[in-house]
């Protein structure tokens, strides 16, 4: 066995995810549990406690356990501030979990884009890069960035909202967030669904005519040259390339890696319009000096186990 392991946790909508992980990122244990959301938050803990304690009781090298939830999280204090899919406002997950631990153990709670982020540079394809934007293209558009090594953080812990921008206040499809024209209404797995939808009309010999219109379909007749689908990937592309060069103009990063379902879907018709906007919306000096990468973690729960490492190089 290791010399050190750590737990790493991912809170999701659906189901929580457990991993037990040592330094290197090797798994030596997971799991997944229903979250049961709608459930009172003292269940949920109950439950959460006794399959920390099955393997805090079994190992006595684990240093700590890393816990990533979605939504804003004020890190310090271990509180998530407000988790819309789990109905979750203000709850102190660090002291819920710390409460139930057979033994004291350092906890560390994140936002899960954060626990991503961190997680890529421990294992994945930022190691050893300090300056950096990481984006998650999936069912939403969330983003981090590092700069000196530090993650940016905000007054109201909700720093690198760059889906919830908006290219169009006036006219745009209405987003979740309650404004319009939002970059996730473009690039993102509800984005393009909604986008093929409001165009549906215009493009009567399209394959999504016959179908429920799900991101699969549309990647899929994509592939097959449909133009509404074409339309829909070229569009979300260079929405994709609108955040990429906010975000080189004003971080200046080394690296911009791209995680989540969406953009592993779908790359390969995203690609060229994201470097075509990228290159005319920035300076040179920007989008020269960056790179665009995949990131090479998935594991959510693996992410979340590299917030026990990242504390200790920091000192923190
Ligand atoms: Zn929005």
């Amino acid at each position: 066995m290791p010399e050190e392991l750590a737990i790493g946790l991912d809170i999701g909508g659906t189901k929580v995810a457990f991993v037990l992980a040592d330094r290197q990122g090797r798994i030596y244990a997971d799991k997944t549990l229903p979250t049961n959301s709608g459930a009172v938050a003292e269940d949920f803990f109950d439950r959460i406690g006794s399959l920390l304690n099955h393997y805090l009781d079994r190992n006595t090298n684990i240093s700590g356990i890393g816990i990533g939830v979605p939504g804003p999280v004020a890190s310090q204090r271990g509180i998530a501030l407000h988790a819309a899919n789990l109905g979750w406002k203000e709850v102190p997950v660090r002291d819920a979990v710390a409460a139930r631990l057979s033994r004291l153990l350092p906890i560390f709670v994140d936002n899960d884009v954060n626990c991503g982020a961190i997680g890529e540079q421990e294992f994945g394809g930022l190691q050893g890069i300090s300056h950096f934007v990481y984006l998650t293209v999936g069912t939403g558009l969330g983003g981090a960035a590092m700069l000196n090594n530090r993650l940016m953080r905000g007054a109201a812990h909700s720093e690198m909202e760059i889906g919830h921008v908006s290219l169009d206040p006036i006219n745009g499809l209405p987003c979740t967030c309650g404004m319009r024209g939002c970059l996730e209404m473009t690039i993102s797995g509800k984005g393009i669904v909604a986008q093929a939808q409001h165009h549906l009309a215009d493009y009567p010999d399209s394959l999504l005519r016959q179908a429920e219109i799900t991101t699969r379909e549309i990647i899929k007749a994509a592939d097959t040259d449909d133009s509404l689908a074409r339309h829909v990937m070229h569009e979300a592309g260079s929405a994709l390339g609108i955040a990429c060069a906010w975000c080189v103009n004003l971080f200046n990063p080394q690296l911009i890696v791209l995680a989540g379902g969406l953009i592993m879907a779908a790359y390969h018709l995203l690609k060229a319009p994201m470097h075509r906007e990228l290159r005319a919306r920035s300076l040179p000096i920007n989008s020269t000096a960056v790179d665009i990468k995949l990131a090479k973690l998935s594991n959510a729960a693996l992410g979340a186990s590299a917030l026990v490492w990242n504390h200790r190089h920091r000192g923190e």
